[in-house]
């Protein structure tokens, strides 16, 4: 099967108000071009800064690049003037720095809140506790060039299913907690990302808004 009729697949079987991500990293230009134009999807995700510089050159300017891996505050540069959201904001200084970035470009950058749901050690992400202490912060005001959309994970990498629904689970439950206490005001304070090929079925099962799909899509 091609890129087009795998990512016809999933989105068949995903309720149209689950967004979904594709996530192109590794991939080479001319694939992000025949989904762009194959099936008119504009969504993508990378997770190194300077891949998505050097992508974003080179494929159509509509292309909403979401940046999803872990970022250095050194390279915030190369993607603030044109990214469409930062996924994987995982501190409070990297979230300054954006801010910061956005500020020179003029711009309002969209970001996540990162979580670490996972029982893995290796995967970044902000504790609930973390979270409330920074939004408390009264330099947290202070930053105006940054909106927060919603939050962000990733499931360990198991196939016990209950465990990942576990996972996603305390993130929607984070995720209330915060839009309640935090984010009434704001109902663009709205997304839950969660899911990849191996379990975004689970995720939307447990009330993702948005799903970050690679290799189901490109192989
Ligand atoms: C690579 C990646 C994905 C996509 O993973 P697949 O299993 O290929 O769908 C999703 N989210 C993040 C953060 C990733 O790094």
């Amino acid at each position: 099967m091609d890129i087009v009729s795998r990512f016809i697949e999933i989105r068949d079987r995903v309720p149209a108000t689950v967004k979904i991500v594709a996530v192109s990293k590794t991939k080479p230009a001319s694939m992000i071009d025949e989904l762009y134009s194959g099936a008119g999807h504009t969504i993508f995700g990378e997770n190194k800064a300077l891949e998505l510089e050097a992508k974003y050159k080179q494929v159509p300017s509509d292309i909403n690049w979401h940046f999803i891996g872990h970022l250095q505050t050194n390279k915030i540069k190369y993607i603030a003037p044109f990214v469409g959201m930062i996924q994987s904001v995982d501190s409070f200084r990297l979230l300054t720095e954006i801010n910061k970035e956005a500020i020179k470009c003029n711009r309002i950058i969209p970001c996540l809140l990162e979580f670490h749901i996972a029982t893995e050690e290796a995967k970044y992400g902000f504790s609930y506790e973390e979270v409330c202490s920074m939004v408390d912060d009264p330099k947290f005001q202070e930053l105006t060039n940054i909106s927060l959309k919603g939050v962000m994970g990733m499931a360990t990498y198991t196939t016990d299913n209950k465990q990942i629904s576990a996972e996603f689970k305390t993130l929607f439950s984070i995720f209330k907690s915060l839009q309640a206490t935090y984010f009434a005001s704001q109902p663009d304070f709205s997304e839950i990302s969660m899911g990849m090929t191996d379990d975004y079925q689970i995720a939307i099962a447990e009330g993702s808004t948005m799903i970050r799909i690679g290799s189901g899509i490109f192989g």
